[in-house]
């Protein structure tokens, strides 16, 4: 098959093929067309390396960048639902059952620096493996320990440290 390639290529081919091998769009054409032929290419070469590889691939390409850069109407409603359900975990009458549970096996204490829950202090109940990683283990009292707001903001979902032995 033959190939004529233009003289110029608009940025958008570019940055369509630059993308695909995980290059930003403003990669020099010698090093996109490096990527796309795995091999060295030389200067005056690089242009035609990286045309041949846009008309070959220009649907995968067009495909991929329309996945990666907009999502569709459906996974926005989703996103959207699932950070409502999300939000109403907290206010969930399990959930809240459950958290009063912790709360009762601690002694109102923060399970991590012992602090008693009183004035200024306020007690958190924590998922110590965090929703957002495991949302199965969101109800389970076995995953939850009681902090306070400095321990448990100082943990956010980073870390997935039990500190219920510490305190026992
Ligand atoms: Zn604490």
């Amino acid at each position: 098959m033959a190939f004529t390639t233009p003289k110029t290529m608009s940025l958008k081919k570019i940055t369509l093929v630059a993308h695909h091998f995980g290059l930003s769009g403003s990669a020099g054409l010698k090093q996109i067309a490096e990527k796309v032929s795995g091999s060295e290419v030389s200067k005056s070469e690089s242009r035609e390396v990286i045309w041949r590889f846009y008309v070959s691939n220009i649907n995968n390409l067009q495909e991929n960048y329309n996945k990666k850069l907009k999502p569709s109407k459906s996974d926005l409603k989703q996103n959207k639902e699932n950070y409502k359900s999300r939000q109403d975990f907290y206010i969930s009458r399990e959930w809240r059952s459950l958290r009063y549970e912790a709360l009762r096996n601690s002694d109102g204490c923060c399970q991590c620096c012992g602090v008693k829950a009183g004035k200024g202090i306020v007690l958190h109940v924590d998922h110590i493996k965090p929703r957002s990683k495991y949302p199965d283990l969101e109800l389970s009292l076995d995953n939850l320990q009681v902090l306070c707001e400095d321990c448990n903001l100082g943990k956010s979902n980073k870390w997935d440290d039990d500190w219920r032995t510490a305190s026992n």
